[in-house]
């Protein structure tokens, strides 16, 4: 998901839209905006993306200085209304709206919890048990935050907003990215990328820490600590997929920790005896030129993507979904005819997109497709908010290197190496794995993980 917030700026509202628009790659399932004008909310929240969402001109009526925001990421749980975001509730000293991105590990237990003690819930998403938290605590609204997020385990970047206050907070291993950044007269902004700061003119303040929690109001910004000792995990998945190329996480721009990645891919699996490189649009271009630059040979448009193909346009039956990527890809004859091709893509999840890519590229004529992947190989479940699948349908949870190679059918398959990995985004950070989360590649999760969690397949 994305989660963009605007606090004392006049048009509020509309900056938000802008910004979740930005972030739209983040989540396309549902949109949404509650602003606030210091008394009263006024929000809209519906299926789709941002501009399917507010169609109907629901802007229009949604006024405020402050204002948050949220697209919502399509994962193999419920897409419906009730579980768009922000989550606007009544409690006993107002209003409250919230906008969360990531996944608590804990949720279900909490819940639980809660409903032996009379809570009734709505929704089935993770936001509601927050938003339970926070209105049963009896303490003052920054004491309801504060005790809530001790109550919580596992990801979140979290926007809280009443009627006068902006609360933001990070959980203890800052899994999900969040940016704080300043904006006209006065003005603050926060958001999941950066990417939507640059598309509303705001500056970069800095990225929020982890178990930090940021209180902004009138008697202006305020920082804590909530969780001692926080040990950063940063998701890697954003580094090697997720975020948008023109973001910087950590200090670190996406495209050119994704250009290095592609280079360490030649150092560990160099192909010398190649044509040309290709990446597969749009998430694999950057690795691509990374690891043509490399190589020393010529990054070419070997793939091209049909960029009005959604997500949502591909339907879910097998037939639908086989030619949903013939519909979002093909192969340019032209280019790839007669050639040893070098292919790269960020990662193999379920590793459909590569088969299919490989046929792709062969039926267009390619000589031999070796297959580079710039990320180590996908093996366990993520429980943060990447919907990297459960372990059965993880490919490389369950094959061997030659398998997957094998069921591709490429000439030749390696995928980067852990290390590899963490050195190519260069960041610096005294954590384990130099602060990132690489639990879905080894296994290790940086926070606790109880059986509920593992059962619970993707909200
Ligand atoms: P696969 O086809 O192997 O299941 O998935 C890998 C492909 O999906 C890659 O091309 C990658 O760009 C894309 N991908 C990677 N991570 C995700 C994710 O979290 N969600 C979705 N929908 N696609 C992803
Ligand atoms: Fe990111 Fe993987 Fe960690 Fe999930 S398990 S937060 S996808 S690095
Ligand atoms: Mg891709």
């Amino acid at each position: 998901c994305g989660v963009f917030g605007v606090y004392n700026h006049p048009d509020a509202p509309q900056i938000t839209y802008y910004g979740i628009h930005a972030l739209q790659h983040r989540g396309q399932e549902s949109a949404g905006i509650c602003a606030s004008n210091g008394e009263v909310f006024s929000y809209h929240r519906g299926m789709g993306l941002v501009t399917e969402a507010f169609n109907g001109g629901q802007l229009k009526d949604i006024h405020g200085k402050m204002a948050i925001g949220h697209v919502r990421y399509t994962t193999a749980g419920e897409s419906k209304i009730e579980n768009a975001q922000p989550l606007v509730f009544k409690y006993t000293d107002g209003n409250l709206a919230l906008a969360h991105n990531g996944n608590l590990v804990n949720a279900d237990q909490v819940r639980h919890q809660l409903e032996r003690q009379g809570s009734i819930f709505q929704t089935t998403s993770d936001t509601e048990v927050i938003a339970h938290l926070i209105a049963r605590s009896g303490y003052e609204i920054e004491g309801a935050v504060r005790h809530a997020l001790g109550m919580i385990k596992g990801a979140y970047a979290l926007l809280v907003m009443t009627e006068k206050k902006l609360i933001v907070a990070l959980d203890p291993n800052g899994l999900r990215p969040l940016v704080l950044g300043r904006m006209g007269d006065g003005g603050y902004v926060v958001s999941s990328e950066t990417c939507a700061f640059d598309t509303v003119g705001a500056e970069v303040i800095r990225d929020v820490e982890p178990g930090e929690m940021i209180i902004i109001d009138e008697n202006g910004l305020r920082s804590e600590r909530f969780a001692g000792q926080a040990q950063r995990a940063t998701c890697s998945f954003e580094y090697i997929y997720f975020a948008r190329p023109d973001s910087d996480i950590g200090g670190i721009n996406v495209h050119l920790a994704r250009k290095e990645l592609g280079r360490q891919l030649f150092r560990e699996a160099p192909v010398v005896e190649a044509d040309i490189v290709t990446g597969v649009p749009d998430s694999s271009t950057s690795a691509a030129i990374g690891y043509a630059e490399a190589a020393g040979l010529p990054y070419e448009l070997g793939l091209i993507k049909n960029r009005y193909v959604g997500r949502t346009f591909i339907q879910p039956t097998q037939e639908m979904r086989a030619r949903g990527v013939r519909m979002k890809l093909s192969a340019v004859r032209k280019v790839v005819e007669g050639k040893r091709v070098v292919m790269i893509d960020d990662s193999i999840v379920r590793g459909t997109t590569s088969g299919r890519i490989v046929s792709m590229l062969r039926e267009a004529g390619a000589k031999e497709v070796h297959v580079r992947i710039s990320s180590p190989p996908v093996k366990n479940p993520c429980f943060y908010g990447i919907d990297t699948s459960s372990r059965e349908e993880l490919i490389a949870a369950i094959k061997s290197l030659e398998e997957i190679r094998e069921m591709i059918g490429a000439d030749s398959l390696y995928f980067l190496s852990p290390e590899g990995m963490i050195d190519a985004i260069g960041q610096e950070d005294s954590a384990p794995n130099r602060g990132h989360c690489l639990a879905c590649f080894t296994g290790q999760y940086p926070t606790e993980i109880y059986e509920d969690t593992k059962n619970c397949v993707h909200k």
